[in-house]
């Protein structure tokens, strides 16, 4: 019997653990999936390049995840709402677009956390942003590029850049969501913004993983409690895998198999 193909779509996407992590979970749960990496530049070639390479379904990472969400035939409410997609499965011909990064991250977090600041305005600020407001947290948002705001502004999100943020502002959680420490040694802000913000907070967050970042670096500088964005990925791989498997198994299942990859 021939393996289902899947596959993680991104640019960078070398980094990517996620091909052994699904790659794990097929394997311990005995299902006949293999999963692979695939370089794609430009966005618009997701859906043809989908197709064209026979899979039934696909995660999508930087910077893709709004063009995925416009490839997609069908998307669920909450893919809708954020208009960014990180899952896709082929079902009847057809691309369904799910996004598990936001409930991946509220996983993730320490459920004492009343007020969060994003640093970022991408795809993975927007399914975060939304989510974590409906469950009750204070979201703002800081972003290098003022213009990308206007979506979150739109929601009625506090938004800031980098003139505009009040010189005492606090949180309880410094989260980036930048790219910025993902394939270069960039801050994902000013060090003289970060700096109080960190002082001020209780702990940061940073979703890249694997590495400590200039970010992560700087916050254990002033010995707050740092997380990396292991347990986000791990969480929105589970959900992914679960879709990409059409519920055959518990979460509880996928998640002990998929822990696996990360000893490796
Ligand atoms: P997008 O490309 O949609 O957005 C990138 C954001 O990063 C923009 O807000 C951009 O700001 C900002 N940015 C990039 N470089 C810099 C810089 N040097 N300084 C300041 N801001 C910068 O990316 P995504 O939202 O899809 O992903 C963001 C990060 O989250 C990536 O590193 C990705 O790997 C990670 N991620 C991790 C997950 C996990 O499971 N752990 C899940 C999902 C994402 P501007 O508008 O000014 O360009």
């Amino acid at each position: 019997m021939l393996s289902e193909l899947f596959a993680i779509f991104g640019n960078p996407v070398s980094h990517s653990k996620s091909p052994l992590m699904h790659n794990f979970a097929f394997y311990l749960l005995g299902y006949n999936g293999c999963y692979g990496r695939y370089l794609l530049e430009d966005g618009q070639r997701l859906r043809k390049t989908f197709l064209s390479l026979g899979l039934s379904g696909a995660n999508i990472t930087v910077p893709h995840k709004e063009a995925a969400f416009e490839a997609c035939d069908w998307c669920d409410e909450f893919a809708n709402k954020v208009k960014a997609v990180n899952t896709i499965v082929l079902r009847d011909g057809k691309l369904h677009g799910y996004n598990t990064d936001g409930p991946g991250f509220l996983k993730a977090i320490d459920s004492s956390t009343k007020t969060i600041l994003l640093l970022g305005a991408g795809g993975t600020a927007m399914s975060t942003s939304i989510l974590l407001r409906e469950a009750g947290y204070r979201v703002a948002i800081l972003n290098r590029t003022p213009e990308r705001l206007v979506p979150f502004i739109q929601n009625g999100f506090e938004c800031y850049d980098y003139e505009t943020l009040p010189p005492n502002a606090s949180f309880n959680l410094i989260a980036n969501m930048t790219s910025a420490g993902l394939q270069d040694d960039n801050l994902p802000a000013p060090i003289s913004i970060l700096q109080p913000l960190i002082n001020n907070a209780k702990s940061c967050i940073d979703v890249i993983y694997g590495k400590d970042t200039p970010f992560l670096k700087l916050a254990k500088q002033a010995n707050k409690p740092t997380q990396d964005g292991s347990a986000m990925l791990l969480n929105q791989g589970v959900l992914a895998f679960d879709y990409f498997t059409d519920h055959k198994f518990t979460l509880d299942q996928i998640e002990q198999a998929m822990k696996k990859a990360f000893l490796l």
